[in-house]
C-alpha cells in the first residue's frame, strides 16, 4: 500500500485497485492506466503511486525518482503506441492549466494529429 494516500482522490483508489481501471503499466513509482473519456486513439495516464497533488509538488519535495519514473514511463508508451507518428505528453497544472483530478499525472496522446496551440 503507498506511503502517500488521500482517501477521497479517485486516482489513489485506481492504484490500489478500488476503481476499475484498463491498467496498461505498473512499476514501482508510477501506474498507467487508460483515460475514462478519451481525446484520441490512445489516450494513456501515467499516474506516480504515492500521492501528489501535482507536477509542483513532486518538484518541490525534491522526488527526482519519481518525475524521471512519471516521464521515462509516459515516453516508453508514447513510443510503443504512436508508432511512426509520434505521440504528445500532456501535464494539466492548476487552474489555468486544465488540472481536474488533484493526483499529478501526464497525458498520453497519440494516434491522430494533434493542433498546436492546445486551447
Ligand atoms: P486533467 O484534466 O486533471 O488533466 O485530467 C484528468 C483526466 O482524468 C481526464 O482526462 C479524465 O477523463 C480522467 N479521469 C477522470 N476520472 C477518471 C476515472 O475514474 N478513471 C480514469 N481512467 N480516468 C479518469
Ligand atoms: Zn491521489
Amino acid at each position: 500500500m503507498p506511503q502517500r494516500r488521500e482517501s477521497d482522490c479517485i486516482f489513489c483508489k485506481i492504484v490500489a485497485g478500488e476503481i476499475p481501471a484498463t491498467m496498461e503499466h505498473r512499476d514501482e513509482h508510477v501506474v498507467a492506466v487508460a483515460d475514462l473519456n478519451p481525446q484520441a486513439p490512445v489516450h494513456l495516464l501515467v499516474l506516480p503511486v504515492e500521492h501528489y497533488a501535482d507536477v509542483g509538488a513532486i518538484a518541490a519535495e525534491g522526488r527526482d525518482d519519481v518525475a524521471a519514473a512519471l516521464l521515462r514511463a509516459a515516453a516508453m508508451l508514447g513510443l510503443r503506441h504512436g508508432g511512426d507518428g509520434g505521440f504528445r505528453l500532456v501535464v494539466n497544472t492548476g487552474t489555468h492549466g486544465g488540472q481536474t483530478v488533484g493526483h499529478a499525472h501526464v497525458h498520453v496522446l497519440a494516434g491522430r494529429p494533434m493542433r498546436w496551440p492546445p486551447g
